[in-house]
C-alpha cells in the first residue's frame, strides 16, 4: 500500500502561469507544472512521483503504441466563490477506470494512487484552477501498457499518469447530428463500457463523414439492427417524450456509463420528471416527434456538461427541433453548475474538497 507519504514529489522550479492567461483558456491545450507518475511491473506499483510536467521517453517497440491497451478518464474540479477547490464524483471515475483496466486485461491503480495522487497533484498545482465562472481544471488519468516488445500478449509493464488542464468555458454550440445506420461504435461483448483509446480512434472516420455531409457527429445505433440508439458521438443521450426523460440502459455493455448521465437522471427526477434507462429506437423517436410531444434532445459529458441537439437526420428523414423552447436541459446545466460553483448546497456527496 502506497501513503501519501510515500509520493516522491519534485516541484517545478518556475512555474509556467506566469506566461499564460487562465481567462477563456481553450480546452486541453495547457498542462500545469506538475504531473503524476507510476510505473508498475513485477506485479507492484513503484513508488508514485509528482514531478515537472515533461515528455515521457519511450522505446519504439512500446506496446500500447501497437495494440492499443490505453485507457483513461476525464474529471474536472471547481474553485467556488471563496477561492475553495473541489473535484465532482472523482471516486465514480475511480471506480470506472478500473472496470476499464479489467476489460482490457490491465492492473487496477490502487485507490492510494489514483486518488490521493490526484488529490496531493492538485493541491500543488492548486493555482491553476481558474476562479472565473464557467471555468474549471480537467483531469485526465490514464494508464497504457509500456512494455517494450513487439508479441502479442497483455503487457507486464504499465504506467499510470495524470496530467492537469485549466479550461475556460466550453461552450458547445447547438449540433446537428447524423444517425448512423452503417459504422458501428460497439457491440454486445466488445468494449463500449471501457474508456478505452481505441473506441475514439475507430470512430473518428465514421464522424468525418458525418462532417461531409454537414454534420457535426453521429448518433450511434446498435451494431445488429441500427435501430437502437446508443450514444452520440463521446457523450451519453437523452430524450425528452412527453415528461418522460429516456435514456440508453446500460445492459447490454455497449454504452460508457457516463458520470454526467448519471447525475443528469438524479437531477431530473428532482426536477420531476420520470426518467427511464431502457433501449430506444429511432422510431419511437421519429414517431415522439410527428405526435409533438417530443421535446429536448441533448447529450451528456464532462466536458461540455449538456449539449444540445438541434437536428437529427436518418436516412432521408429530417428532425429539425425548436431549442428556444426547451425547459429541461437548460434547468439541468444550472442546477449542476450551481452545485459544481457551491451555489447551492451540495446535498448528494458529490463534490470533493481538495
Ligand atoms: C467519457 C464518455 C462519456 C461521458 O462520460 P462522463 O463521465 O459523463 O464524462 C460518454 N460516452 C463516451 C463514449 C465517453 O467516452
Amino acid at each position: 500500500m502506497t501513503a501519501v507519504e510515500d509520493f516522491k514529489i519534485t516541484k517545478a522550479s518556475n512555474s509556467k502561469l506566469k506566461d499564460i492567461s487562465l481567462e477563456n483558456i481553450p480546452f486541453g491545450k495547457y498542462f500545469t507544472d506538475h504531473m503524476l507518475e507510476v510505473d508498475y511491473e513485477n506485479g507492484e506499483w513503484k513508488t508514485p512521483e509528482i514531478k515537472p510536467y515533461q515528455p515521457i521517453l519511450m522505446d519504439p517497440s512500446l506496446a500500447a503504441l501497437h495494440y492499443g491497451q490505453a485507457i483513461f478518464e476525464g474529471i474536472k474540479a471547481y474553485k467556488n466563490d471563496k477561492g475553495e477547490a473541489f473535484i465532482f464524483r472523482p471516486q465514480d471515475n475511480f471506480k470506472r477506470f478500473n472496470i476499464s483496466a479489467e476489460r482490457m486485461q490491465m492492473p487496477p491503480v490502487p485507490e492510494e494512487i489514483f486518488m490521493d495522487g490526484m488529490k496531493l497533484l492538485i493541491e500543488i498545482d492548486n493555482n491553476w484552477i481558474p476562479s472565473q465562472p464557467n471555468h474549471s481544471l480537467y483531469i485526465r488519468p490514464f494508464m497504457f501498457s509500456s512494455e517494450e516488445s513487439v508479441g502479442v500478449k497483455p503487457s507486464e509493464k504499465y504506467k499510470f499518469l495524470i496530467i492537469l488542464s485549466p479550461t475556460g468555458p466550453y461552450y458547445s454550440a447547438p449540433m446537428r447530428i447524423y444517425v448512423e445506420e452503417y459504422f458501428v461504435r460497439a457491440a454486445a461483448g466488445g468494449v463500449g463500457f471501457a474508456k478505452t483509446a481505441g473506441n475514439y480512434g475507430a470512430a473518428m472516420y465514421a464522424t468525418a463523414e458525418a462532417k461531409k455531409k454537414g454534420y457535426d457527429q453521429v448518433l450511434w445505433t446498435d451494431a445488429l439492427e441500427h435501430k437502437y440508439v446508443q450514444e452520440c458521438g463521446t457523450m451519453n443521450v437523452f430524450f425528452i417524450i412527453g415528461n418522460t426523460a429516456i435514456t440508453p440502459d446500460l445492459e447490454s455493455g455497449t454504452i460508457l456509463s457516463g458520470i454526467t448521465r448519471d447525475s443528469v437522471i438524479v437531477i431530473l427526477r428532482e426536477m420531476g420528471y420520470r426518467v427511464e434507462e431502457r433501449p430506444i429506437t429511432i422510431d419511437e423517436i421519429i414517431e415522439a416527434h410527428k405526435a409533438g410531444n417530443l421535446h429536448d434532445v441533448f447529450g451528456t459529458g464532462t466536458a461540455a456538461t449538456i449539449s444540445l441537439i438541434k437536428e437529427l437526420r436518418y436516412k432521408d428523414y429530417v428532425m429539425e427541433y425548436d431549442i428556444t423552447q426547451w425547459k429541461a436541459a437548460p434547468e439541468v446545466l444550472e442546477r449542476l453548475n450551481a452545485i459544481r460553483y457551491g451555489k447551492v448546497e451540495d446535498t448528494h456527496g458529490w463534490m470533493v474538497k481538495i
